[in-house]
Order: C-alpha cells, then sequence, then structure tokens
C-alpha cells in the first residue's frame, strides 16, 4: 500500500514508469510495462544466463595473457590453447541456444502455472532472496554429489561425464562444457531451488547468477588469495574442483566441501596439498 501511493504522488512517463525512482526500480517497472511475461521469462532470462556467463569467463580468460597472473594459476605446467577455447566456446553456445533457451521457456510455463509474481511492488526483500539462495546451493550441492559420483561410474562415464573431463586443467569456460544429458541430469540440482523457494522472477534470475557465478569460479583455473566468494563457510573453490579434473576422482562436490568430507573422497586431495607443502616447505628450509 505504502509503495502503490508513493508511486501515485510521482509523474508517470510514457513508457510507464516514474520519476524519482532508483535506476534499478525504473528499469525493472520499465521491462514489465514494455514487455510480455514470456518475452521477460524466456529471452531476457537466456539473455542474463548468456551475458554473466561470458562476463565472470573474462577475467580468468585475460589473465592467461598476464605473466605475473602466473603465480595464482593451479596448474601451471597446463595452460589453456587457443584450440581448446574454441572448441569449448561453441560447445558452450550449442548447449546455451539448444538447451538453456527452451528450458527458459519452460521457465515461464512453470512462472504461470505457480503464479510466480514479476512486478516490482512484490518483490521479496533482499536478505530473504540471498537466503533462499544459500538454501538453493546447498540442496544443488547435494545434488551435484551423488550424481555426479554416478556419472563417474565406470560403467557409463565414457557415454556422458568424459566430455566435461576433456580438460585436465579447467578455465572458466569449462563451468558449461558437458553432454546435453549432464547438463539435463545435473541441471536438474538447479530445480530445487526454484520447486522449493521461487516465490518472484528476482529469485530466479539472482539464483541463476549466484549459480553460474560460482561454477566458473570454481573452472576457472586461478585460485586468488582474495575472493569475496570464500567468505561462503565451507566453500570448495577453485582449487577444490581444478583437483577433482587433475584427478579424476575424488571432490564430486559442486559447492561445498561437506559431502566430500563425510564420505571421504576428499581424501586424495588432502594427502596432495599436505605432499605439496611439505616439499615446499623443504624448498624453503634448504
Ligand atoms: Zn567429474
Ligand atoms: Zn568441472
Amino acid at each position: 500500500m505504502a509503495a502503490e501511493s508513493v508511486l501515485n504522488d510521482l509523474p508517470i512517463m510514457e513508457n510507464g514508469t516514474a520519476s524519482g525512482m532508483g535506476a534499478f526500480e525504473e528499469g525493472w517497472r520499465y521491462m514489465t510495462a514494455n514487455y510480455s511475461r514470456f518475452q521477460i521469462a524466456t529471452y531476457m532470462s537466456a539473455c542474463l544466463h548468456i551475458c554473466t556467463y561470458f562476463i565472470f569467463c573474462t577475467p580468468a580468460f585475460i589473465f592467461q595473457f598476464f605473466r605475473f597472473m602466473d603465480r595464482y594459476k593451479i596448474q601451471q605446467d597446463k595452460p589453456a590453447t587457443w584450440d581448446q577455447e574454441w572448441k569449448c566456446f561453441k560447445l558452450v553456445i550449442a548447449n546455451q541456444v539448444l538447451i538453456q533457451t527452451p528450458f527458459f521457456s519452460g521457465a515461464y510455463f512453470y512462472c504461470q502455472y505457480m503464479n510466480v509474481p514479476f512486478d516490482y511492488e512484490s518483490m521479496p526483500v533482499w536478505y530473504m532472496t540471498l537466503a533462499q539462495c544459500f538454501g538453493s546451493l546447498v540442496l544443488e550441492d547435494a545434488w551435484h554429489y551423488f550424481l555426479h559420483r554416478s556419472l563417474h561410474h565406470r560403467s557409463i562415464y565414457k557415454y556422458i561425464h568424459k566430455i566435461h573431463h576433456n580438460f585436465q586443467a579447467p578455465f572458466g569456460m569449462v563451468a558449461e562444457y558437458a553432454h546435453p544429458l549432464e547438463t539435463m541430469i545435473l541441471g536438474m540440482g538447479f530445480m530445487w531451488g526454484i520447486l522449493l523457494f521461487c516465490n518472484h522472477l528476482i529469485f530466479l534470475w539472482c539464483w541463476m547468477c549466484i549459480r553460474l557465478i560460482e561454477t566458473i569460479d570454481v573452472h576457472s583455473g586461478y585460485d586468488f588469495p582474495i575472493n569475496p566468494l570464500h567468505l561462503i563457510p565451507f566453500y570448495g573453490g577453485a582449487k577444490f574442483h581444478d583437483f577433482h579434473h587433475m584427478n579424476f576422482n575424488g571432490n564430486y562436490s559442486s559447492t561445498f566441501t561437506w559431502w566430500d568430507k563425510i564420505f571421504g573422497t576428499d581424501i586424495q586431495y588432502k594427502e596432495y596439498y599436505s605432499k605439496l607443502e611439505e616439499k615446499n616447505s623443504g624448498k624453503k628450509v634448504n
């Protein structure tokens, strides 16, 4: 009611927005006033997905041209080649057009069926959305651990998951370099958060962006000492998932470290890094 009465006092512009709003509110109101729910849920979600993906892949892509960034590269002996990056780019684009965009038109029908609001007035408070995104990460991580581990079973590994392991030293774009079936199987983990928490379009978009940023970060191939994602408790990060690509076994979780700890699938990872530390401290003493 309060928001409505404030809005009523503001002069309404031709495009349906009112002067005196913040840029975000103005943009959001412009979008809902000028585009249909189908256009917003399908095309804008797909655009947001593609833009977020490539924007967050860019820093690690640029770092490869600066030698002083090599100290943060996890597998320094395996730099990405142009051929690898081009090959990855082609499959990622195909995946985004053929799987992700139809997925978002499915998201539209879901939003219609569940009456998910798109309007500015119904937008939940930011901390609620953030908490729901954290809950979604926890659910996705559990799904990912068990399904990803199953995809490593020797009877099916070569048919589906082997494609994602094409790159022993990953780089950002590898995050979505996968067999279409894998994109669907592991992508189901993304759906749990939507099924349980989706109370507004803003949640869908925030959850999608957070999950993308997280998976690009863990595939970036770079481990930075200053990374805000490491403020998330039990966050595995690039070093954790990079080891999975290097070793093929262990570290099956996507985001957190607890499932691997509980099932002992992080033992090789811990041994590897404790040996590396011993070796490095021995070098320093000598
Ligand atoms: Zn794997
Ligand atoms: Zn991976």
